[in-house]
Formats: C-alpha cells, sequence, structure tokens
C-alpha cells in the first residue's frame, strides 16, 4: 500500500482510539490535512482517499498548488499567518474558511474587501494559548473581545475557535493550552454574540491529536504524520519575518 495510505489509516485508527477513551463520536471529529511544502500528486492521493478538508500556510503555496488539484474536489481552508496584503490574493483561490484571524486590523481589511467582491466566508479566531512569542494568535485575555468586534463584520462568519498549543513533548504541558481554548469557546457560547458560532474547535496535530480530542478538537490538523517529515522546521512558518 501506497504509504501516504498507509498513514492516513494510522491516523484514523488513532482518532477511533482516542474518540473510544473520551466518549465521542468519530463523526464529529474533522481530519485537515495541513499540506505545507507538500506537492500537489502527493495530497491528491490523500483527497482520493477521502481526507477532502485541507489547509495552507501560506498563499504563495496555495497559489502555486491550485492549478493541480482543480481536478479532485476539495475543501480548502487556511491555517497560516496572514498578512493583510494577500487577503486579496487569497481571496481568489476558493478558500472556504481562514482559521487565522487573530487581530481586528486583519479583519477589517478582510470585510472590506469581501464586501468590495460581495462574498461571505467563513473564519475561525486564532488563540495564542501557550503564550509563546513566536506563535500568533490573539491572547487569550483578548479573544473575547476580538470575537465580539469581528461578530459586527457581515460578511465575516465566526464559527469557531483555533490554537496551535505548546510545541512539547510532554503532553501534560499541552493539555492546559487545549483547555483554555475549550473554556474560551464556552465563555463565548454563554454570551450568544449575533452573528457568532462557535461549534468548532481546531486543536491537536501529528503529536498530540489524542490530547486534543479529549478536550474537545472537532477539528484536528495533521501534516507529518501523514506526508514525513518538512523541509524547513515550523518556525519557519510560525515565524513573523518569514516570507
Ligand atoms: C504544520 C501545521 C500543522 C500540522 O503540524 P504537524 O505536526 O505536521 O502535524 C497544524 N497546524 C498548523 C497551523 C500548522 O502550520
Amino acid at each position: 500500500m501506497n504509504n501516504i495510505l498507509q498513514q492516513i489509516h494510522q491516523i484514523n485508527v488513532r482518532i477511533q482510539n482516542a474518540c473510544m477513551k473520551a466518549g465521542r463520536k468519530t463523526n464529529d471529529i474533522k481530519l485537515l490535512l495541513a499540506t505545507k511544502t507538500v506537492a500537489p500528486e502527493q495530497i491528491k492521493i490523500a483527497i482520493e482517499a477521502g481526507c477532502t478538508l485541507i489547509a495552507e500556510n501560506k498563499v504563495q503555496e496555495l497559489k502555486e498548488k491550485f492549478d493541480a488539484l482543480n481536478s479532485v474536489s476539495h475543501t480548502n481552508h487556511f491555517i497560516g499567518h496572514l498578512q493583510t496584503n494577500k487577503i486579496k490574493d487569497l481571496l481568489k483561490y476558493n478558500v472556504s474558511c481562514i482559521q487565522s484571524i487573530d487581530r481586528l486590523d486583519l479583519a477589517l481589511k478582510l470585510q472590506q474587501r469581501l464586501e468590495f467582491e460581495n462574498k461571505t466566508i467563513e473564519v475561525f479566531i486564532q488563540v495564542n494559548t501557550s503564550n509563546e512569542e513566536s506563535k500568533f494568535g490573539v491572547n487569550p485575555q483578548n479573544a473575547i473581545e476580538l470575537v465580539k468586534q469581528v461578530a459586527q463584520f457581515e460578511n465575516i462568519k465566526i464559527k469557531g475557535l483555533m490554537t496551535i498549543g505548546l510545541f512539547s513533548a510532554e503532553i501534560e504541558k499541552v493539555r492546559p493550552c487545549f483547555q483554555l481554548l475549550k473554556n474560551i469557546q464556552q465563555q463565548i457560547v454563554d454570551l450568544s454574540i449575533p452573528n457568532v458560532e462557535m461549534k468548532e474547535l481546531s486543536m491537536g496535530m501529528s503529536g498530540d491529536l489524542e490530547t486534543a480530542i479529549e478536550e474537545g478538537a472537532t477539528i484536528i490538523r495533521v501534516g507529518t504524520a501523514i506526508f514525513g517529515q518538512r523541509m524547513h522546521p515550523d518556525s519557519y512558518y510560525w515565524n513573523e519575518t518569514s516570507r
């Protein structure tokens, strides 16, 4: 069997086991493929195997792979740090959800462009639950305020929250990040803010997806465990100065 198909199988087994342990239904967990640095031919294999939810971190990569992936039906999310000057470009590539909205000026520019194009888009608010300088996301203390502000933009539909969490092999240090995201989600639900849905929690990656599922993830984002190690360290993608 192809390696990618084998790894997808492995991930599905891990999801099933984690769901069993947490008393959750596997149907409630969506597997998103983080496809940064992965070639379209590889991504196609995964999509054809049924993993139809994929996401890039950079508009440039989204653009480069767009034509090659056009022949296979799939859903595109965006999970990378987004600069305001890339919004216009991003909207050309059929992205249904931007998971990385983390500041008001970004949301404002997005709203303006959407209005101009007469489009709407789904977003998640990205929260920096680990408080590491190197990661993006709104500070947990400011997350609710940001949700309230973004909720006023008519063309933007808030569907949930996203976090990367602490990058650590010690799972018990990662867990509080996921618990914090869940806690913020619940606070937002309790506020019943108009134009805000809070069903989705995007958290958990190759190394910590079980913990994320235990703590309430509805979307897990998996890259290396399916496609293998990347050439670039993640700091290349998670750093402000990177291209
Ligand atoms: C790369 C990436 C992932 C996937 O990470 P892996 O450890 O390769 O599974 C998830 N979320 C974001 C935002 C990423 O950039």
